[in-house]
C-alpha cells in the first residue's frame, strides 16, 4: 500500500500537470471505484470543475477543485497514470478523467480496493486524522504529548492513522530501526532522549523516502504517475529483511507479529528494554 512518501511523490508529479486544468469529461468503468457520489452521477458532477491544488492528507491524494475536492485513496494496487487520450484503457482501468489540455488522468486498479470521492471537505472521508508528521507545525513537544497519553506498542501506534497520518507497515519498521526502539515498546515508556530519537527518525526516514521516490518492493509494486518505480528500497534497513544481517551490526533481522501486522527489527540495535531502565511487561 502506498504510504506517505509514495503518495507525496505522486502528488508532486501531478501538481504541475493538473493545477489550472479543467475536467471536461469522465468515464466510470468500475462503478464501485467511485464511492461518492453515485457513480452514474459522478461524470456530470466533475465535468467543468477546475483544479486549484494537488495535495495530500495522510495516504490520500487531495485534488482541490473550484468547488469541493476529489479525494483518491490508492489502497492495495491503485495507480494514477497521466496519458494521452489515444492511449487505450487497460484491462484494470476503473476511471478516466479528461482534461482541457487533451491529457487524460487514468485510474488503474487490478485489485479494486482503491476509492475516489467527490466531496466538499477531505475530512468527510478521512475523519479526524492525526497530525502530518512532516508539517512545519508538528514539533517534538507535540510528539511528546501524543506519546505520554498512550500505552500502546510503538509499532501499532505508528500504524494508527488517528495517532499520526501517513505511516504504514514499511516506514513504521524503518522509523523504529533508525530510532533504535523495539517495536513492542509502550509509547509512554520512552524517556525524553528516546522521544527525540523517534521524532528525528520519523522526519528523516519519510523525507529520505520522498527524495528516493518511495519504495517499490516487487514487480506488482507502486509506480508513480509516469510509470516509474521508487528507489528507496535500496536503503530499506529491516522491512522484509527477515534473517538478513542488520546493516549496522550484522545480527540477523527478526520478524514478529504485533496486532496481526508483521514487524521487522534488529534485536541488538533495538533492545526490548529501555536503556538504563527496567520495564515490566
Ligand atoms: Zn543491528
Amino acid at each position: 500500500v502506498p504510504e506517505l512518501p509514495e503518495v507525496e511523490h505522486i502528488v508532486r508529479g501531478l501538481r504541475p500537470l493538473l493545477v489550472g486544468r479543467t475536467v471536461v469529461g469522465a468515464a466510470v468503468l468500475w462503478p464501485r471505484t467511485v464511492a461518492c457520489p453515485d457513480a452514474d452521477r459522478f461524470p456530470a458532477q466533475i465535468a467543468g470543475r477546475r483544479v486549484q491544488s494537488v495535495g495530500r492528507r495522510g495516504k490520500h491524494i487531495v485534488i482541490g477543485l473550484d468547488a469541493g475536492c476529489l479525494l483518491i485513496h490508492l489502497k492495495m494496487s491503485g495507480r494514477l497514470r497521466w496519458t494521452s487520450p489515444d492511449e487505450p484503457a487497460g484491462p484494470h482501468t476503473r476511471l478516466l478523467l479528461d482534461l482541457d489540455d487533451g491529457h487524460r488522468l487514468r485510474f488503474d486498479d487490478p485489485r479494486k480496493f482503491g476509492r475516489v470521492y467527490l466531496v466538499q471537505d477531505p475530512s468527510q472521508v478521512t475523519g479526524a486524522l492525526g497530525p502530518e508528521p512532516l508539517a512545519g507545525g508538528f514539533t517534538l513537544p507535540d510528539l511528546r504529548g501524543l506519546l505520554a497519553r498512550r500505552k500502546g506498542r510503538l509499532k501499532s501506534l505508528l500504524l494508527n492513522q488517528y495517532f499520526l497520518a501517513g505511516v504504514g507497515n514499511i516506514y513504521a519498521d524503518e522509523v523504529l530501526f533508525h530510532a533504535r526502539l523495539h517495536p513492542l515498546r509502550r509509547a509512554n515508556s520512552l524517556n525524553p532522549e528516546e522521544q527525540e530519537r523517534l521524532f528525528e527518525a520519523i522526519r528523516d526516514v519519510l523525507e529520505r523516502a520522498i527524495v528516493g521516490h518511495g519504495t517499490t518492493l516487487d514487480d506488482q509494486g507502486y509506480v508513480d504517475a509516469e510509470g516509474e518505480s521508487g528507489r528507496y528500497q535500496e536503503q530499506i534497513a529491516v522491512y522484509g529483511r527477515t534473517g538478513k544481517p542488520c546493516r549496522c551490526c550484522d545480527t540477523p533481522v527478526v520478524r514478529t507479529v504485533i496486532g496481526q501486522r508483521s514487524a521487522h527489527y534488529c534485536p541488538k540495535c533495538q533492545p526490548e528494554v529501555a536503556e538504563g531502565q527496567y520495564v515490566s511487561s
